[in-house]
């Protein structure tokens, strides 16, 4: 069997969602699909969610998602269809939570996960109407997590428990489920993270020995940059599990970070292809060696550079190393480069406001701290001598380390 993982760009309107039928119609082999939220559904319901939360008025943010999803429908199904209806019942569950008082995270979790339950309904309705035997799953009766909600950590023993019995339904029908989404031990919603689609697909294919994972996206393969950025970018043939999970570790957003480590303990290949054209071969990440990989660059934007400096003449100690990396577990927050001098310890990490705050006001009680934001993370792994040269030249540079395969610059822009 295969697992397919259709994101929100692919399922951003109606064509969409024909575009992604006809693709699950053209394979024959037994199929689970995740799918994602529609478009920009998920950014749509976290300014729900962060109105409701503080008492504000969400209305007009609502009705906007709900006509969003409606016009997709009205071009889908004829306008008695069982679609509306199934839709619009995750629409009235969304307005009742509206008013429930909870924890901001678990709120964000039990709210957020509507958009991929509403996309799924709707593949899985469109399938029906062409004929294809389809079984739609709620992912959040496999895909059983602890209570980190907004970052669930998944008990793989039970997950898998959970996940067998659907082989049995895979032999005559396609499976249709959400990414993205589980639940605790007493069947709170929670989220893996965002944009953690990749991750779930990587699970059920994991659990279910799948031949393959395919991702199915608006580029056409993996490249090695984002040609938004550097137009000359080329896609990957194919790749070896550890230089694509390394290149997620820099940033690099094709595809989730946790997502190869599943697939590459169990030797799953994974495809990476172009939505709109099928026929573009793509890219495979398996085992395999690749000589000569040019380099492959990565810019990681929102950037916030660190400097603690100690002030009375000793030089920066292991004790006050242990104590800014305690700091930094306790936050939960995950250093992209660090840089150790005598009086300065500098690092760098992603700006996630209100907890690099509190960490600075932490360290401001043993030392005198300076922090930079609005920077970029630029990594350039397998450099060559061209590329090593350009980056290190590049203007505003704050900060430059390098190994022997790997070159990082913080810039300001
Ligand atoms: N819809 C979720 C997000 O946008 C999950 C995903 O797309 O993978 O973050
Ligand atoms: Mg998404």
């Amino acid at each position: 069997m295969k697992v397919f993982k259709f994101g929100g760009a692919s399922l951003k309107n109606a064509k969409g969602v024909r575009n992604v039928t006809a693709i699950i119609q053209s394979y024959k082999a037994p199929l689970l699909v995740v799918v994602s939220a529609m478009g920009k559904t998920t950014n749509a319901l976290e300014q729900i969610i962060q109105l409701s939360f503080y008492n504000k008025d969400a209305t007009a943010e609502v009705n906007a998602l709900l006509r969003y999803h409606h016009d997709i429908l009205k071009e889908l199904f004829p306008s008695d269809h069982e679609a509306f209806s199934s839709v619009e019942k995750i629409f009235v569950e969304l307005g009742h939570a509206l008013q429930k008082d909870t924890d901001f995270d678990e709120y964000y979790d039990e709210m957020v996960a509507k958009g991929e339950l509403i996309s799924s309904v709707i593949v899985h309705h469109f399938l029906q109407a062409q004929n294809i035997p389809s079984h739609w799953l709620d992912a959040r009766t496999c895909i059983a997590t602890d209570d980190s909600f907004r970052e669930g950590k998944v008990d793989w023993g039970l997950t898998s428990n959970k996940i067998q019995p659907l082989r049995t339904i895979l032999r005559d029908q396609v499976i249709i489920t959400q990414g993205f989404i589980g639940q605790t031990a007493n069947a709170q919603t929670t989220t893996l993270g965002r944009e953690g689609s990749d991750y779930s697909a990587a699970i059920f294919a994991s659990t279910l020995d799948a031949e393959s994972l395919t991702i199915w996206k608006d580029v056409p393969g993996v490249m090695n940059a984002d040609p938004k950025r550097l137009p000359a970018a080329i896609v990957f043939d194919e790749l070896p599990f550890k230089e694509a999970a390394e290149m997620t570790y820099y940033g690099a957003s094709v595809i989730h970070p946790k997502t190869i480590k599943p697939l590459a303990n169990k030797g799953i290949p994974l495809h990476v292809k172009n939505f709109d054209d099928p026929s573009l071969k793509g890219t495979v990440i398996h085992e395999c060696t690749v000589d000569d990989l040019p380099p492959l660059i990565v810019f990681k934007d929102n950037q916030c550079l660190i400097s603690c400096k100690v002030t009375d003449y000793t030089f920066i100690s292991e004790e006050q190393l242990s104590l800014i990396f305690h700091a930094l577990t306790q936050l939960g927050l995950r250093v992209n480069v660090m840089q150790n001098s005598a009086i300065t310890f500098s690092f760098c990490l992603d700006f996630r406001e209100n907890k690099v705050m509190a960490l600075i006001h932490q360290l401001q009680q043993h030392f005198e701290v300076y922090y930079n934001t609005g920077l970029t993370l630029i990594t350039i792994k397998n450099y060559d001598e061209a590329s090593f040269d350009t980056y290190r030249k590049h203007k505003g540079v704050l900060l430059e380390q390098s190994s022997r395969s790997t070159l990082q610059v913080l810039i300001k822009p």
